[in-house]
């Protein structure tokens, strides 16, 4: 590893480390074995409020499991997950609680077909919130029209593209009210003219102050959108530290490489 130019190597952040009292998610030496398998080798980092976190790194190295960890899709193996200061990996905690705090937003979008897309946005609403029928309704068209889909609120989602599906999807996370969104390569399933719509309403959350976390391999988005940036590799952590700095001077041959493949 050569000598960095400008910026110290931080050591990776220690497993034993205190849980980050002002952290929006605190996660401490996460592990996740398949079987004999261990895809998540021992996973530590802060996300501060208000903080875009871009997670990199090449297939496989488990970012996807990492993401799910975070709000227990995924039951880790080792380690703690902390969000708004609840353990949620600690026994007896209201995990289905827990979850309406936080948004998760996928690849494939995740939208019931039968539904319009007024409906998938209402639909947790009133279920997982017990909010009313019109209450839920005044919600969801607001949420719809912010990203700029009020006009479609009627249609099923096979009459909406690929973009205007994923905003539906975005808009259902954040009907919620989460305290964090999890994003996991969303614009990866989009055509290339369709990316570009779903990013910009990424860019204006980040923006607006909510805490992300963002799987992704849009270079341009982590430099431009994240403050902080990690790169995973074989199920660790091999770089963290400052979007730009990091992304403008990479250290590590391995996260150059990766770079170099999807620049
Ligand atoms: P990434 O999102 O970085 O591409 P993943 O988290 O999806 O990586 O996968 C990391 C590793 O874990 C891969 O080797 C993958 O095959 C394996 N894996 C993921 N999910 C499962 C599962 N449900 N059962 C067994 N192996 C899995
Ligand atoms: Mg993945």
């Amino acid at each position: 590893r050569p000598t960095p130019t400008n910026q110290p190597a931080s050591p990776p952040t220690p497993a034993d480390l205190p849980v980050g009292a002002g952290s929006a998610i605190s996660v401490r030496g996460l592990r996740k074995s398949y079987g004999r398998d261990e895809v998540l080798r021992g996973v530590t980092f802060d996300v501060a409020p208000s903080e875009v976190l871009c997670v990199l790194g090449p297939s496989g190295s488990g970012k996807s499991t990492m993401l799910k960890c975070l709000n227990l899709l995924e039951a880790p193996t080792a380690g703690s997950v902390t969000v708004g200061g609840v353990t949620l990996t600690d026994p007896g905690v209201d995990i289905d609680a827990a979850r309406t705090r936080i948004g998760m937003v996928f690849q494939h979008f995740n939208l019931f077909g039968h539904l319009t897309a007024l409906d998938n946005v209402t639909l947790a609403l009133r279920h997982v919130k017990g909010i009313s029928k019109a209450e839920a309704k005044e919600i969801a068209y607001a949420q719809l029209g912010r990203l700029g889909l009020g006009d479609v609120a009627r249609h099923r989602p096979a009459n909406l593209s690929g973009g205007q599906q994923q905003r539906v999807a975005i808009a259902r996370s954040l009907a919620m009210r989460p305290e964090v969104m999890l994003f996991d390569e969303a614009t990866s399933a989009l055509d290339p003219e369709l990316v570009k719509e779903v990013l910009a309403v990424m860019r204006e959350l980040a923006g607006s102050g909510m805490t992300m976390v963002v799987v992704t391999h849009e270079i341009g988005f982590a430099r431009e959108a994240a403050d902080r940036v990690i790169f995973m590799d074989e199920g660790l952590i091999a770089e963290d530290g400052e979007a730009r700095a990091l992304l403008d001077d990479p250290p590590g041959a391995r996260f150059r490489e990766f770079l170099a493949q999807v620049l």
